[in-house]
């Protein structure tokens, strides 16, 4: 490892003790720039690692609400700024307990790298909270969104912060969260947040981006195998929005999937997975999982076990970081699986990912196969900026050639460098180097 590498991760670990999931996501882009530090010295010289590599700004704060028993409840609220050298920040807000600095640092790092990839001109943030919106009512969701967004709105607006949706938030909550932002300001919350439902200037297909725009990754990486979905038997893990999205397009591509989950186990249905069930479920009846298996004649459920001990032959992460761990990439190895493509963000652990590379499968980082989300969000600033609606298919379309480009840059910068198939370092080299540019570009501040 060169030492000016070395120095920063130091630094970088110094600085933040206890943030491991942030440490995981620096030093797996900052491995991949090896080989570039020696041919670009002006990286060193302007201190791109140590300026990429530290927030530009991380706000916290309380967000108290109250309850349907009329008791007071306290969360933390977060939103991180890490790179505004090609845009706005613009990155989800996740609502889930686990949310901590750590992880919303490791998404918004990510983001960074993942919206350069986009070619859209936007920078790289992320935010949420540890509230848990599981098993509250519409009415306990409201009130937290209201209260979350009476101290965020201060920070957002068009040309400096758009959140959007991630894990625990989606239209639902942008709705809430955009009512009290107009209530606040006066302004209507075009262009400040996205993933609004569509009556409220939200775009079409932005739902199903993250999902579909996984799958067109998968099928632009098996076509350089000369392969394709058609008759394959894929995994997906989760059964949130970019799962059951994922999960429709490979079936629409002609693949066959067999088993989805959620954080109480996983069901697995030899006809094939029916995802009007799934949906029905999850986005309707916000219910378990395990419900399947009482609908559909012939399917099993396994509490607490992952989707990844099922033969297949493509497997989609959709859920959460380090889901997918060296265990069970050997059981996806032996079960022949060929490619595993990550919805989620960082999915896989280091060891897994060195384990599938080493063994020839096809694998694509989150920055680069799930990009389509917060491309479509961009794509929703488009129009929302030109006072215009497009139709399905012309986001659609877009989407799919935003996919085929990120796919594109990602073999360019392997190929470039003898890397043959290695989309991690792909994404990395071809995220960070418009990224660098810009903060070269822009002097020392
Ligand atoms: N949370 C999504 C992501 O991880 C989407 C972000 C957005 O639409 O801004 O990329």
């Amino acid at each position: 490892m060169s030492s000016y590498l070395h120095r920063s991760l130091e630094t970088l670990t110094d600085r933040n003790p206890s943030q491991a999931l942030f440490k995981q996501a620096v030093t797996e882009v900052f491995e991949s720039l090896e080989p570039l530090l020696h041919e670009i010295p002006e990286i060193e010289a302007n201190a791109i690692l140590e300026r990429i590599s530290e927030p530009e700004r991380q706000i916290m704060f309380r967000v108290t609400w109250v309850d349907d028993q009329g008791c007071i409840q306290v969360n933390r609220g977060y939103r991180v700024g890490f790179s505004s050298a090609l845009g706005p920040y613009k990155g989800g807000m996740r609502f889930h307990p686990s949310v901590e600095l750590d992880v919303i640092k490791f998404l918004a790092f990510e983001q960074i790298f993942k919206n350069s990839l986009t070619g859209l001109g936007i920078g790289g943030g992320k935010g949420g909270s540890d509230f848990d919106p599981k098993g509250k009512s519409d009415g306990e969701v409201m009130r937290f969104c209201q209260a979350f967004m009476s101290e965020l709105y201060h920070f957002v607006g068009e040309d400096t912060d758009v959140p959007a949706g991630d894990i625990g938030v989606g239209a639902r909550e942008i709705g809430y969260l955009a009512g009290q932002y107009k209530r606040l300001t006066k302004r209507f919350a075009h262009g400040v947040l996205t993933g609004k439902q569509v009556g409220l200037g939200g775009s079409l297909a932005r739902k199903e981006a993250t999902g579909y725009g996984a799958v067109y990754f998968a099928a632009e990486m098996l076509a350089t195998r000369q392969d394709s979905l058609k008759g394959k038997h894929c995994v997906v893990s989760g059964s949130g929005n970019v799962a059951i999205y994922c999960a429709r397009k490979i079936q629409e591509l002609g693949g066959k999937v067999m088993a989805m989950s959620d954080s109480t186990g996983c069901v697995h249905d030899p006809a094939g997975i029916d995802l009007d069930i799934v949906t029905a479920l999850k986005e309707v009846e916000r219910a378990r999982i395990s419900e399947y298996s009482n609908r559909r004649h012939g399917s099993k459920f396994f509490e607490q076990q992952k989707v990844w001990n099922f033969p297949c032959e493509v497997a989609f992460p959709c859920a959460t970081q380090n889901e997918l761990a060296l265990e069970d990439a050997k059981a996806l190895l032996e079960n022949g699986c060929q490619a595993v493509i990550e919805g989620a963000n960082m999915p896989t652990t280091p060891e897994a990912i060195a384990l599938l590379r080493e063994k020839g499968t096809l694998f694509a980082p989150g920055k680069a196969a799930n990009a389509g989300g917060v491309a479509v969000s961009a794509l929703e600033m488009q129009q929302n900026a030109a006072l215009q609606n497009w139709s399905f298919a012309q986001v659609d379309d877009r989407l799919k050639a935003i996919m085929a480009n990120i796919h594109n840059d990602c073999v360019f910068y392997a190929n470039k460098y003898r890397r043959t198939e290695d989309y991690v370092f792909g994404a990395n080299v071809a995220g960070f180097l418009k990224v660098a540019e810009a903060v070269k570009s822009y002097g020392v501040f």
